[in-house]
């Protein structure tokens, strides 16, 4: 073995014996309620997949014919080899959804968070962050080298002191999740955005868990609360409800073409193959013309959150389809999801550090595509294995 391998190694036994050790399991066939693992048709309840898009056979046809026509890469940087049209015409229904002025496609919501924000703000600049946000919203404020504010979770009135602290050398920003991706809850954004304005401040807005489940249309928060127009940046991915892959920044004209010359993770980076572009346009069509997958998803998401406090467990403040089951120490989360795995249920511990310590849960995420019966086959698996590891009584 050589040091390196030695020294990785003694890293990998140490997150090991902390129950933190992460590893990835093989599915087979196509991502839905149901998946294939080792041979075992297993119900799945992690997946970002919520209207069950992901393997819908309009996606697989139309990603089939863009593939037939464009073929299979984009070639380079779309600045530097061209703008293929699937892409181009994403970005034109993309806005219309959103109803903004223009939108660009990046190639993941990662991509996305980071380009957009080290765009937006540089070391002169202050950033106003909430501490649950996403990892690639921190990764994205880190890299910005702007000055840094954590304010305290959907707590406006600290926001506000913080902005009150921080006098404007240069731009203002305040970031956040619209629906949070660990405890399924909503930022303020009402209270958000009138802060903002006071200060003088931008707000960006990442609406990956809302994009598809929340507002009308499914056009996200800001569109439910009526604030398209005032929030300046909003980001979502294509990834999670609409099925496919990729993300997207919607705004006005003149943040889209800034960003087209601004926005590292755009400019040196490939663009999205024509399959996957045609796929989410796909998928944004038939959100908008099935609108009952939205409604399904929250029924089932309602079914499955009363069942689940019936039976004695926490599922914190979540206000969407995510359901985060709180358990606290690492060992016992992944202790419950082996179990679950035993009696048929997929589902993933979520644990430091993509959680705070003694925060971690078993994140139940049900689909539209659900039936009742998975739903109550989980929820059975749920009590079983809570009673057997003492979490329930
Ligand atoms: C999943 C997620 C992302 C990353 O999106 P990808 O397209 O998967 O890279 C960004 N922000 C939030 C809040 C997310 O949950």
């Amino acid at each position: 073995m050589t040091r390196l391998e030695q020294e990785l190694g003694a890293e990998l036994a140490q997150l090991e014996g902390d129950g933190l050790r992460r590893s990835l399991r093989v599915i087979s066939g196509a991502h839905g309620a149901r998946v294939d693992h080792c041979g075992r048709e297993l119900i799945m309840m992690s997946s970002n997949n919520y209207l069950g898009l992901a393997a819908d056979l309009r996606l697989r046809s139309a990603a089939i014919a863009a593939t037939a026509g464009y073929g299979v890469g984009a070639g380079a940087s779309r600045l530097i080899a061209g703008n293929l049209e699937p892409v181009h015409r994403l970005e034109l229904q993309l806005a219309a959804f959103k109803r903004t002025e223009a939108a660009l496609v990046f190639g993941s919501g990662y991509l996305a968070n980071l380009g957009t924000i080290t765009a937006l703000a540089g070391p002169r600049d202050a950033i106003f962050s909430d501490e649950l946000n996403h990892a690639s919203l921190i990764d994205g404020c880190r890299l910005a080298k702007s000055s840094l504010n954590i304010y305290r979770h959907g707590d406006v009135p600290h926001l506000r002191s913080l902005l009150e602290r921080t006098p404007s050398a240069g731009r203002r920003i305040i970031v956040t999740d619209s629906v949070f991706s660990m405890d399924g809850d909503f930022a303020p954004l009402r209270e958000i955005a009138a802060v903002a304005q006071e200060f003088g401040a931008a707000v960006v807005i990442d609406e990956a868990h809302a994009v598809g489940v929340v507002g009308p249309r499914g056009a996200g928060l800001a569109a439910q609360l009526g604030l398209e127009q005032v929030i300046d940046v909003q980001i979502g991915t294509l990834s999670k409800a609409i099925g496919a892959y990729g993300a997207y920044v919607a705004g006005s004209k003149v943040l889209i073409d800034f960003l087209v010359n601004r926005a590292r993770s755009f400019i040196y980076t490939t663009g999205l193959p024509p399959a996957i572009a045609a796929a989410a346009a796909a998928a944004v069509e038939i959100i908008s013309m099935e609108p009952e997958r939205i409604r399904r998803l929250w029924d089932n998401a309602g079914y499955l959150r009363t069942h689940l406090v019936a039976a004695g467990f926490q599922v914190g403040r979540s206000e969407s389809p995510i359901l985060p089951l709180m358990i606290g120490d690492a060992c016992a989360a992944v202790a419950m999801a082996t179990k679950l795995l035993d009696r048929g249920v997929f589902v993933t511990a979520i644990r430091p550090p993509t959680v705070a310590p003694g925060t971690a849960r078993l994140r139940l995420t049900p689909t539209s595509e659900h039936s009742r019966a998975d739903l109550d086959a989980t929820v059975a698996a749920l009590i079983a294995a809570g009673r057997e590891l003492g979490l329930i009584a």
